[in-house]
C-alpha cells in the first residue's frame, strides 16, 4: 500500500438536516484538533435545542413515507450505500486518523467493521419476517409482525466515529425508522460524509440527519417528545444518566457504557500467542477501545515467565503519526485525556503498583505539539487500587497475579464492569467453564478482543450496559421495532350471537 492521502479540510463541520449540510443557528462551535500535531484543524458547530428541533421535525415528516416503503426497496438503497461506503473506505479512514489519531490501518479496520453492519442491514426483508399460526383457534389465524418506532436518535463516542454510528443508523433506517445522529464533537467529520453518501445512494431527505454538538444537543434529543428511542454509546456515568432520563420520559433506551476488560492467562496457554495478544489488545488504538484489554490476570507462574518479554515489547512499540504506515500506536485524542491518563499512572505509583514501563515521557520527533503517551506497563496491581477499579481508556496495561483459575474468575466477576473478557488456555474444560461462569457480556477464548460480528450483536453486562437489548444483530432489529399481534377471523354469514366468556381455543 502506498502512503495514504491525509485529510486536511479546514472548513467548519456542520449538521446534515433534511438532506443538506447546514451550519445551524446556534452560533456555538468548538475546535477540532489533529492529535498528532496538537494543532486546531477546523471547527465543529454545536447545536442548540432549536437546531435539534429542526432535525427531529425533518425526521418526523419523512417517517410515514419511509415506514411505508417496502423493505426490499429500503434494502436496495442500503445496497447502494454499501457500495459507496466501500468506495470511500480510505477517505473515511484518513478522516478518522486526522481527528481521532488512531493509525490509518486500524481506521481502515474500523470502517470495515462498520460496513459489515450495513451488509447485515441489507438483509432487512428477511429480518422483518414475522411469525404466523394458522388455525390458532377454529377459523382464526394469529400472526406477529414488527413495525418501526418513528424518529430514533443515536449518541456516539469519540473512539469509533464511523463504526459505532454504523451499529445504529443502518439497522434503524432499514427497519423503517428515521434517524437523528449526534456524534462526538471530537471527530465529527466521518458522520457528515456518511450522511452525504447515504443521500447519494437514494435515501429520501429527512430519513437520516446528523446534529453535531454536546450535552445541550443530547438533552434536547432526550426531551423531544417525537424521539421514540435513544441508542447511546459512551462512558458509564453518561450512559447511566441517559438510561435514567429516557426511562423517566418513557423512551426505549439502550445505553452502552465503559469497560475494564480482563484477559486471564492460564499456565498452559501458548505464551507467544499471549504476548502478541496482550500487546495488540492493550495498546492498539492507544488503548482507546471499549474492548481493549486493560488488565492481564496472570495465573500461577505465568507472570514470571512473560514479564521480561512484555516489558521489551511495550518499550519497542512504534508510537508515531498514524498516517505513517509502520505506526503501531498513534497519539491520545486530546491533551485533557492525556493529562487524565497521566494522573492515573501517578495514582498507580502512589498506591504501590510496580511501574515497569512509563509512557509519560514519550516524544515523537517532528511532532512536538502532539498528544503523545507511550505504552505503559504495571505489575503487582491489586484490586483496591484506582488503576484496577477505574476505566483508564489509554495505553496502560495492569498486571494482576493470582494463584489459580478460581481466583481469576472471582476477580473478573467482582469487577463493576462486564463488557469484554478473554481467557487464554489449551484446556477445553477450563475454557468451557470460564465461558459459562464469567459475568461478562462478550467472551473470547484465545481471542483477545471478542467484538461480535454484525449478525451476533454487541453488548456488555453490569455497568457496561443499561437497557435490555444489545446493539446491532437481531437484538438491534428488535430494539428498533415494536411487535404487533394480529388475529383474524372471517366468519360465515350465520350469526352466532354475542359471546361473554373469555375466548379459548375451540
Ligand atoms: P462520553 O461519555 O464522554 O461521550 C459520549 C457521547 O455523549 C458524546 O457524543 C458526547 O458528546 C456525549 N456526552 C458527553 N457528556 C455528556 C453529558 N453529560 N450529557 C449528555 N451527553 C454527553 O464518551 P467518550 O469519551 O466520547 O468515549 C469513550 C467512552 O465510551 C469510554 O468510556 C468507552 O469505554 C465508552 N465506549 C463504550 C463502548 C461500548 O460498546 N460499551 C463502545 C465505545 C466506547
Amino acid at each position: 500500500m502506498g502512503a495514504p492521502e491525509a485529510f486536511t479540510a479546514t472548513a467548519t463541520v456542520g449538521h446534515f438536516i433534511q438532506g443538506h449540510a447546514t451550519p445551524g443557528a446556534s452560533g456555538r462551535s468548538q475546535p477540532i484538533y489533529n492529535p498528532a500535531t496538537g494543532r486546531v484543524a477546523r471547527q465543529v458547530a454545536l447545536a442548540n435545542a432549536s437546531d435539534v428541533g429542526v432535525a427531529v421535525a425533518a425526521a418526523q415528516a419523512a417517517f410515514p413515507k419511509w415506514a411505508d416503503t417496502p423493505p426490499l426497496r429500503r434494502a436496495r438503497v442500503l445496497f447502494k450505500f454499501l457500495e459507496l461506503m466501500n468506495q470511500q473506505r480510505d477517505t473515511l479512514a484518513a478522516m478518522i486518523t486526522a481527528e481521532h489519531g488512531k493509525v490509518f490501518t486500524d481506521a481502515q479496520g474500523e470502517v470495515t467493521r462498520g460496513i459489515e453492519i450495513i451488509e447485515f442491514a441489507c438483509g432487512i426483508p428477511q429480518l422483518l419476517k414475522g411469525d404466523y399460526t394458522e388455525q390458532v383457534s377454529t377459523g382464526i389465524d394469529n400472526w406477529t409482525l414488527r413495525q418501526p418506532l418513528g424518529v430514533v436518535a443515536g449518541v456516539t463516542p469519540f473512539n469509533f466515529p464511523c463504526m459505532v454510528p454504523c451499529w445504529m443508523f443502518p439497522v434503524a433506517i432499514a427497519a423503517g425508522n428515521t434517524f437523528v445522529l449526534k456524534p462526538s464533537p471530537l471527530d465529527p467529520s466521518p458522520s457528515l460524509l456518511m450522511a452525504e453518501l447515504f443521500k447519494q445512494a437514494g435515501l429520501p431527505d429527512g430519513v437520516f440527519n446528523v446534529v453535531q454538538g454536546d450535552k445541550v444537543a443530547v438533552d434536547a434529543l432526550l426531551e423531544h417528545p417525537d424521539v421514540r428511542a435513544i441508542s447511546f454509546v459512551g462512558s458509564t456515568p453518561v450512559a447511566h444518566h441517559i438510561a435514567q432520563e429516557a426511562a423517566r420520559l418513557g423512551k426505549r433506551v439502550q445505553a452502552l457504557g465503559g469497560a475494564k476488560n480482563h484477559m486471564v492467562v492460564m499456565p498452559d496457554a501458548d505464551l507467544d500467542q499471549v504476548i502478541d495478544a496482550l500487546i495488540g489488545s492493550a495498546f492498539g488504538s492507544a488503548g482507546e477501545r471499549c474492548m481493549a484489554i486493560s488488565v492481564a490476570v496472570l495465573v500461577g507462574d505465568v507472570a514470571d515467565k512473560i514479564m521480561p518479554r512484555l516489558i521489551e515489547r511495550t518499550q519497542q512499540l512504534k508510537t508515531k503519526n498514524g498516517m505513517e504506515l509502520d505506526a503501531e500506536m498513534g497519539p491520545i485524542v486530546t491533551a485533557a485525556a492525556r493529562e487524565r491518563i497521566s494522573s492515573m499512572i501517578a495514582a498507580g505509583v502512589e498506591q504501590g503498583a510496580k511501574l515497569l514501563v512509563d509512557g509519560r515521557s514519550q516524544a515523537v520527533p517532528g511532532h512536538d505539539g502532539g498528544f503523545w503517551l507511550g505504552g505503559t506497563l504495571f505489575d503487582h496491581v491489586t484490586p483496591g487500587m484506582r488503576i484496577y477499579q477505574d476505566e483508564i481508556f489509554g495505553p496502560v496495561l495492569s498486571c494482576v497475579r493470582v494463584p489459580d483459575f478460581t481466583a481469576a474468575l472471582d476477580l473478573v466477576n467482582a469487577h463493576a464492569f462486564g463488557n469484554g473478557v478473554a481467557c487464554f488456555t489449551r484446556d477445553g474444560h477450563v475454557a468451557r467453564e470460564f465461558a459459562r461462569r464469567v459475568q461478562v457480556g462478550m467472551v473470547g477464548i484465545n481471542v483477545p478482543i471478542p467484538v461480535p460480528m454484525a449478525w451476533h450483536g454487541f453488548g456488555g453486562w453490569k455497568a457496561s450496559l443499561f437497557g435490555d437489548m444489545h446493539a446491532y444483530g437481531e437484538e438491534g432489529v428488535r430494539f428498533y421495532t415494536k411487535q404487533k399481534s394480529v388475529m383474524q377471523r372471517w366468519p360465515e354469514s350465520t350469526p352466532k350471537g354475542a359471546e361473554f366468556v373469555m375466548p379459548t381455543a375451540k
